[in-house]
């Protein structure tokens, strides 16, 4: 399979475009956490499980932190395509949300300086809810070095009116929604908005649409 971290953005977009709502979580998980933010399982450990329950197309997205890729080379990795990844905290106004960036060059200064300074910014909500970031920075950092933004967890957003925040995030260069990942209990947080409503501005405005469990645990299938 060849490496995705040397293709460019257009073909990441094509690829994700492709991906159908089957292939989340049988052969896609495009939102894992090691243990560099605050999951257990290493970089390593997780490309190994990947692998053995035959995902095709993973991406380790810890908050606010690269280090998971600094034990690994994307480039030698065989039977599995790990595609760079993040989950930058937030504000957008006065909604507090997580963006996923993919697919960006893992070595840009400019994303680099975004991550984490402190191991508590990669682990505990109650740090990460202060985080200083603005949405346009983020979404355009990580455009800047090469990568898609994505919303995550979109449900997750209190915002009372999802469609307009969306709007906005795509006038910053937003390219996609997550459709796909467990609403029912995800991570005891309240739902305040329906997969059917996120559906239905994902085809309006033309977002791709991604998908993955959040794992943050040992089970990269668990829904
Ligand atoms: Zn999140
Ligand atoms: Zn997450």
């Amino acid at each position: 399979m060849p490496a995705l971290s040397e293709n460019s953005m257009d073909e990441l977009k094509n690829l994700i475009a492709n991906f159908e709502k089957e292939d989340y979580f049988e052969k896609v998980n495009l939102h894992i956490h090691s243990n560099c933010s605050d999951g257990v399982l290493s970089s390593h450990e997780i490309i190994k499980k990947a692998q053995k329950i035959n995902l095709e197309h993973i991406s380790i997205t810890d908050h606010n932190s690269l280090e998971a890729y600094d034990s690994i080379d994307l480039d030698k990795i065989e039977d599995i395509n790990v595609i760079a990844g993040i989950e930058f905290d937030c504000w957008h106004k006065t909604d507090f949300m997580h963006i996923l960036g993919y697919g960006f060059d893992l070595n840009d200064k400019n994303l680099r300086k975004l991550c984490a300074k402190d191991k508590r910014e990669t682990r505990l909500d109650i740090v990460r809810i202060f985080s200083q970031k603005k949405s346009p920075e983020v979404i355009k950092t990580i455009r800047d070095a090469g990568g898609i933004s994505v919303l995550a967890h979109p449900a997750c957003c209190w915002s009372l009116n999802l469609e307009k925040m969306v709007e906005e995030l795509i006038s910053y260069g937003l390219d996609g929604i997550e459709l796909y990942y467990p609403y029912v209990r995800h991570r005891k947080i309240v739902k305040f908005h329906s997969i059917k409503k996120i559906a239905e501005i994902a085809e309006k405005n033309n977002l791709l649409i991604t998908g993955g469990t959040d794992c943050h645990s040992e089970k990269l299938d668990a829904i």
